[in-house]
C-alpha cells in the first residue's frame, strides 16, 4: 500500500463507521436514495489504474451512506432483523483485519477454539443438550440446511443408506412434515437438499400459525418410512411456539427426526421472562438459530445445532486430505459447515456473549418483548387499529380500517404502511397473513427502549390519522 499506512487507514474507516453509527438515531428511518439511485451512484467503468486507499474508503462511505437501511437505529421495526452490537462490530473489525481461515483447526487455532468455547456458552444459554455440536454458518437458511442434512443423513442411513456417498437416487423415499406458517427459506433448504419444497406434507395451523399436533399425527404415517417433522420456534408474524412436547411425543414414537427452525424464537429460552414459550423444544434433534437477530451479532452468523455429532459430521465433513484431521477430544471447524475457507464467526459471537452475558441477554430479549405487548396495547386503543394476534414475544399484526372490504382495507394498511415509512420516525414493514394485508412490528434491534417504542407507537397513530 503506497498512499496510506494500515493505521491511518483503519482509524478512517473506524471514524467513517462510528460517526455513522452515533448519528443514526436522528436520521430519517429509512433510505434516502432507492436500489436505482445507488446503481447509478455507484456505475462506473472498470478500474484500469490505481486509486489512493484513503480516497477509496471515503468514496465507499460518501457513494454508500443515502442507500443504507436502518436496522441498527432505535427506529427499525421492519423486519426480524438484528441491529449489529458495537462489540460485535469491533470483533468483526480485528476477524477481518486477522484474516483467519476459519476452515481447520491447525490453520487457525484461535478462531477454531473460540468457535467451541461459543458453542458451549451457546447450549448453555439457549438451554439445549451439552452434547450438541454447532456449525457456525451464515444465518438461519443455512442452519436450517445443515440440520436438515444432518437429518436426511441419519434417517437414511437407519433405512440402511449412506446419502453422503451414494445420493438420493435410488434412496428409499424420505417423508417430510411441515407446519403450514412456516419460515419460507426451510423450503428452501428442502429445494436444496433434494427433499423437494411441495414433496412435502403441510400441518395445518392455528390462527397463531401454531402447527396443529392433532392433524400432525393424523396425518403421519404409521408405516416404516424415513420421517422428517420440522417445528417452528418464533413465527415471524405472530412470534408464536409450536407445541413442541405434542409434536416431540408424536417424533418419537414415529422414529422421525424433529427439527425446530428457531432463528429468533430460540433465544427465549435465554430469558426467563418467555422461556416457558419454547418449553419442550429441546426434545428436538435439531435446532437452528441465528446470530444476525436477537444475538445482534453483524452480519452474517448463523447456528446449526445437531444433537447427533455423527449424523451432523457425515452430512458436513469436507473429504481433503491434504489437511490435518482433528486428533481425539478436538473440533474442526469445517465438519459442521457446508464450507472449507469461511469467515471466523466465532469471534464476534465471542465477544457479544462476553459483553452482554447470560444476564444481558434475557434482559434485552424480556425488555423487546415489553416494548412489543405496549406498542401493541397503545396501537390497539386507537380507534380503527386493530392488532390480530396475542403478542406471546417481540412480534405482532396489525390492520387499520374498521368495516372495510378486504380489498380496501388492505389498499387502507399500505397507504398507512407507506405513508409510516415516508415520516421517517420508525421502520415498519408490510406481510400478507391469512389472506390479508398487515403492517408488521418486529422488536428485535438491540437499542430500542420503553420511550422508543412510545415514540413509534405515536408517530404509526399519527401517520394513521392523517391518512385516515
Ligand atoms: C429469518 C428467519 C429465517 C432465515 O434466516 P436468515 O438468517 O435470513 O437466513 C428462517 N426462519 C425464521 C423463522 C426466520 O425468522
Amino acid at each position: 500500500m503506497q498512499n496510506h499506512s494500515i493505521d491511518k487507514l483503519l482509524l478512517q474507516a473506524a471514524m467513517l463507521a462510528a460517526n455513522y453509527r452515533t448519528t443514526i438515531a436522528t436520521r430519517p428511518q429509512h433510505p434516502d436514495a432507492s436500489y436505482s439511485v445507488m446503481l447509478a451512484a455507484f456505475s462506473a467503468p472498470t478500474p484500469e489504474s490505481e486509486m489512493p486507499a484513503d480516497a477509496v474508503i471515503d468514496m465507499l462511505a460518501k457513494l454508500a451512506e443515502p442507500g443504507l437501511h436502518t436496522p441498527t437505529g432505535p427506529g427499525f421495526f421492519g423486519w426480524v432483523i438484528g441491529a449489529s452490537h458495537p462489540v460485535g462490530v469491533a470483533a468483526d473489525v480485528l476477524t477481518s483485519a486477522w484474516g483467519q481461515n476459519c476452515g481447520n483447526l491447525y490453520a487457525a487455532p484461535a478462531a477454531a477454539a473460540v468457535e467451541t468455547v461459543a458453542a458451549a456458552w451457546l447450549l448453555d444459554l439457549l438451554e439445549l443438550p451439552a452434547e450438541c455440536t454447532v456449525g457456525f454458518v451464515t444465518g438461519g437458511t443455512m442452519a436450517n440446511f445443515v440440520c436438515l442434512a444432518a437429518a436426511r443423513s441419519e434417517v437414511l442411513l437407519r433405512a440402511g443408506w449412506n446419502v453422503e456417498s451414494l445420493g438420493l437416487f435410488g434412496a428409499p423415499p424420505i417423508q417430510v412434515y411441515i407446519g403450514d406458517d412456516a419460515h419460507t427459506t426451510v423450503f428452501s433448504a428442502l429445494q436444496m437438499l433434494g427433499l423437494g419444497y411441495d414433496r412435502v406434507i403441510r400441518i395445518p395451523t392455528d390462527d397463531a400459525g401454531r402447527m396443529l399436533a392433532p392433524a400432525l399425527a393424523e396425518k403421519i404415517d404409521g408405516a416404516d418410512m424415513p420421517k422428517i417433522i420440522i417445528a417452528q420456534a418464533g413465527q415471524i408474524n405472530t412470534g408464536s411456539f409450536d407445541p413442541f412436547e405434542e409434536i416431540a411425543a408424536i417424533a418419537h414414537h414415529k422414529g422421525a427426526w424433529l427439527h425446530v427452525d428457531g432463528a429468533f424464537g430460540l433465544w427465549a429460552r435465554a430469558c426467563p421472562a418467555v422461556a416457558e414459550q419454547a418449553r419442550g423444544a429441546d426434545l428436538a434433534d435439531s435446532w437452528a438459530t441465528d446470530g444476525h437477530k436477537w444475538l445482534q451479532t453483524p452480519y452474517d452468523c448463523g447456528y446449526a445445532i445437531v444433537r447427533n455429532g455423527d449424523a451432523h459430521r457425515r452430512a458436513m465433513t469436507t473429504a481433503a486430505s491434504y489437511l490435518p484431521a482433528a486428533g481425539e477430544g478436538e473440533r474442526d471447524p469445517s465438519q459442521y459447515v457446508p464450507e472449507l475457507s469461511r469467515r471466523a464467526r466465532g469471534f464476534a459471537t465471542w465477544a457479544i456473549i462476553r459483553h452482554l452475558g447470560r444476564q444481558g441477554i434475557a434482559e434485552m430479549v424480556a425488555r423487546h418483548c415489553c416494548v412489543a405487548r405496549r406498542m401493541a396495547e397503545r396501537l390497539q386503543a386507537e380507534p380503527g387499529i386493530s392488532i390480530l394476534n396475542r403478542v406471546v414475544l417481540n412480534q405482532f399484526i396489525v390492520r387499520f380500517g374498521a368495516d372495510l372490504s378486504p380489498a380496501e382495507g388492505d389498499a387502507l394498511t399500505k397507504k398507512v404502511i407507506a405513508q409510516i415509512q415516508a415520516d421517517g420516525v420508525c421502520f415498519v414493514g408490510g406481510a400478507r397473513w391469512r389472506g390479508s394485508w398487515v403492517m408488521r412490528i418486529s422488536v428485535i434491534s438491540w437499542p430500542i427502549s420503553e420511550a422508543d417504542g412510545d415514540r413509534a407507537s405515536e408517530a404509526i397513530i399519527s401517520a394513521w390519522r392523517r391518512v385516515a
